[in-house]
């Protein structure tokens, strides 16, 4: 029997079988099989979702031989990459042609089809979420085609392919809108809770990239700021909060404590206060946690979906080692992250059913005609994804 897990290992599965894709042929093969025998797929990328998108009792397939810079666009800043493609292994890949993504997240290891497929995002005022950055999407249907889609020509699919939840289909490659490569310096500092927490409005405004983490066993926050320079690099590369160099060696960080999390977006005006409500909640309701809350922003969109559609947002991430139940945690942050207008991060924990979720986002009903127009049996659904489909 084959098996599955995620990067946590806390959500597992036993799929009937586990498929590599080895080319876009073989991923529309694939699903028009499934379809006719009434299987269901998931995509597996690098498996570094909380929330249960993956697992599958019938086919997981696997992306990673779908990988690599297919075409550039220079005049554009575009270029067409394989779902498949380890963000770590995009960034020198993109700088050869002198273009980088705008943003990253805190560590490199997702697929850029998983990334952009659950609205992964970093910090920074002005710098939008990865699906914000597609601009074109080849989809394997379950229908056996490959269907090529942009927001000009077929805006219909395209709504649903950028924040796709996987669920649409094998996306084979994305085109994505980038720009000039950058250098970013990054610098950090310590400072009590309180103090970092009182900053935060002048923080944001001050820097391209401004996050921070607050540790509730020492009540310290770490802050990070990125700005952009025109410093050259350093090499090699310093520790965490010291480095000078290109964008994409400096976005990433190592996350060696196996843990689960929750992230709600939330407005960005809302942010200082709903933070200081968390603060407060584990203050006093959970001081045995001992990973810290963080704390970062991101521009509006208009992803259907998407956290930020529409807001400038603050993201507020709490974090439990694998080791606990992070249930009790997670279930009192998530009441105070709906108080103050939350969204959660689609791979990430939350709790919340069809009907709440179609409360928070405006395009759901759109969202899923669209998605069951293009795969009406139902093929590229699974457990978790036929649970929140409202009724
Ligand atoms: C340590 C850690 C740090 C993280 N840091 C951040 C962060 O800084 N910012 C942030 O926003 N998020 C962060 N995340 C969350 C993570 O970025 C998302 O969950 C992302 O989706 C993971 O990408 P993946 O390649 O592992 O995709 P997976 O988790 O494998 O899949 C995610 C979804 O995409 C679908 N999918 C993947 N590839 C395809 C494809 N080619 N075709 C169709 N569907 C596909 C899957 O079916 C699933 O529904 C972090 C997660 C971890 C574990």
């Amino acid at each position: 029997m084959a098996h599955w897990s995620n990067w946590s290992g806390r959500h597992r599965a036993e799929p009937d079988r586990l498929h590599f894709i080895r080319s876009e042929e073989d991923a529309a093969a694939l699903a028009l099989g499934a379809q006719k025998q009434g299987r269901t797929i998931r995509v597996a990328g690098a498996g570094h979702s909380h929330a249960p998108l993956v697992p599958n009792s019938e086919v997981i397939a696997d992306i990673s031989a779908l990988s690599g810079v297919m075409s550039v666009d220079q005049d554009h800043q575009r270029a067409w990459v394989r779902a498949g493609t380890p963000i770590y292994a995009l960034g020198p890949a993109l700088h050869q042609y002198g273009l980088a993504l705008s943003n990253q997240g805190d560590i490199d290891r997702q697929t850029i089809g998983g990334a952009c497929g659950t609205g992964t995002h970093g910090t920074g005022r002005g710098v939008a979420n990865l699906s914000a950055a597609v601009v074109g999407a080849r989809v394997a249907s379950a229908m056996g085609e490959i269907i090529e889609c942009d927001p000009a020509q077929t805006s219909d699919v395209w709504n649903v392919a950028c924040l796709n939840l996987g669920s649409i289909g094998i996306v084979t490659a994305l085109e994505l809108q980038l720009r000039e490569a950058y250098r970013l310096a990054e610098s950090a500092f310590v400072a009590d809770g309180d103090e970092v927490e009182a900053r935060i409005p002048e923080l944001v405004a001050e820097n391209d990239r401004f996050e921070f983490y607050w540790s509730p066993q020492t009540d310290r926050a770490f802050v990070k700021r990125m700005n952009e320079t025109n410093e050259p690099a350093q090499y090699p590369v310093a520790a965490e909060g010291k480095r000078v160099a290109w964008s994409f060696e400096v976005y990433p960080s190592h996350r060696a404590q196996l843990h689960t999390e929750m992230e709600y977006s939330v407005p960005m005006e809302r942010g200082p206060d709903c933070f200081r409500a968390i603060k407060e909640l584990v203050t006093l309701d959970f001081p045995d946690v001992e990973m810290p809350v963080e704390y970062r922003t991101v521009a509006s969109d208009d992803v259907w979906l998407s956290t930020a559609n529409g807001r400038e947002t603050v993201t507020i991430s709490v974090h439990r080692d694998i080791h606990h139940d992070e249930g009790p945690l997670f279930r009192a942050c998530e009441e105070i992250f709906l108080e103050y207008e939350g969204r959660p991060h689609w791979g990430k924990v939350n709790y919340l059913d069809g009907e709440q979720l179609a409360a928070i986002h405006a395009d759901w009903d759109q969202w899923w005609l669209e998605r069951d127009r293009l795969d009406p049996s139902g093929t590229f659904l699974n457990d978790y994804m036929r649970s929140i489909r409202s009724s």
